[in-house]
């Protein structure tokens, strides 16, 4: 079957392949045809060694699809049941799942050590135990959460991941309340879902920061009440919070240095949530005395910070009512042939989500 291959990691492009074969199935198991995936940011800092991964390998982790097959033992998925992939399942009985943090929960993640494809060069991972830039994969089945009829493919394959994670990190995490002040730094995919997720707790300023003009102009289509490039950001707090800072800035780029500009537009007592998936060399700065003496609250943010299971319904359910927008979210559409443009519009920031159809 084909799937989309990263040789090494550091190289920019990936390499269609229509050679490899999706191995592992078995007891615990499912094998799905994936129909839709998104690409992530996290897919590109995996290519470019931010975040560890081994190679080679498939990216993807933001897919939806059907089961294809249901190893010995699944319980409550079928053979043609539609599915999305959760690349964080929860094993349900670890300590972190016993406390209801089910999104800590490493079970599911340990196995993404272990190679999901093989082709005749030899082992192949996928990314974060999935991969889906390719036709099919295998997965634990707890990777495969059904979803209603009426959720198409693309939608389903965007709330896998992004959608998410960030109003998971607003909803969730910060939870912002209504009337409050927010900030996002870092317009993409995730921190559009950020400033959807901060519209449906209400908040009555939401600024969208991003050096990007294209998608400062989605973030105004999305619910920011003002769109501002960085170098506009201090004025911003100046003219808004009168100088004392914002209630919740979210940081969505996962680097020291937004996080601490982040930090500083923070007011006194407020939430600074950090979304963006950083490098493990990149260390972020702040003083005892102002930890401290301005209380402000750090609060990081995996996943969506919650139960995942009940994040992805509340997702839908939002989307239903019309208080989300997830179509217009994806602002590209191409084959799995067309990866590659799919990868340099992510770079060039020209796509909230480039739908890759499969
Ligand atoms: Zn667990
Ligand atoms: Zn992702």
């Amino acid at each position: 079957m084909r799937a989309a291959v990263l040789h090494e990691t550091g190289q920019e492009t990936l390499e269609v392949l229509d050679d490899v074969e999706a191995v592992g199935f078995g007891p615990g198991k499912v094998r799905m045809r994936v129909r839709a995936t998104g690409l992530c940011h996290s897919d590109l800092s995996a290519m470019s060694g931010v975040l560890p991964q081994p190679a080679p390998f498939v990216p993807g982790h933001e897919g939806a699809g059907e089961i294809l097959d249901v190893g010995d033992g699944v319980t409550g998925l079928h053979q043609g049941d539609r599915v999305l992939m959760c690349w964080l399942p929860a094993c349900g009985s670890c300590a972190s799942c016993k406390r209801g943090q089910t999104h800590l929960c490493l079970a599911g993640f340990l196995n993404a050590g272990t190679p999901n494809f093989r082709r005749a060069g030899g082992e192949v991972f996928g990314f974060a135990g999935t991969g889906t830039f390719a036709e099919e994969v295998v997965v634990a089945a707890n990777c495969a959460v059904p979803i209603p009829d009426d959720v198409p493919y693309e939608i389903a394959a965007l709330i896998g991941c992004g959608v998410t994670t960030g109003l998971g990190a607003a909803l969730n995490t910060a939870r912002v309340e209504a009337g409050s002040s927010v900030a996002v730094i870092g317009c993409g995919g995730v921190g559009i879902a950020t400033i959807q997720g901060a519209r449906a707790g209400g908040a009555a300023q939401i600024i969208a920061v991003d050096p990007v003009a294209a998608r400062r102009e989605a973030a105004l289509r999305f619910g920011a009440t003002e769109a501002l490039a960085p170098e506009e950001f201090a004025d911003a707090k100046a003219r808004i919070t009168a100088g004392e800072g914002f209630d919740y800035v979210f940081e969505v780029v996962g680097k020291s240095a937004t996080a601490r500009t982040a930090y500083e537009m923070t007011r006194r007592g407020g939430t600074l949530c950090i979304v963006g998936a950083g490098a493990l060399d990149d260390t972020f700065q702040v003083n005892m005395f102002e930890l401290f003496f301005d209380e402000k609250r750090i609060l990081p943010s995996l996943y969506g910070g919650a139960d995942v299971l009940r994040s992805y319904e509340r997702a839908i359910a939002l989307w239903r009512a019309g208080r989300i927008d997830l179509e217009g979210m994806i602002t590209h559409r191409v084959r799995l042939d067309e990866v590659n443009d799919a990868v340099d519009q992510m770079r060039t920031g020209t796509a909230l989500r480039t739908c890759i159809e499969i």
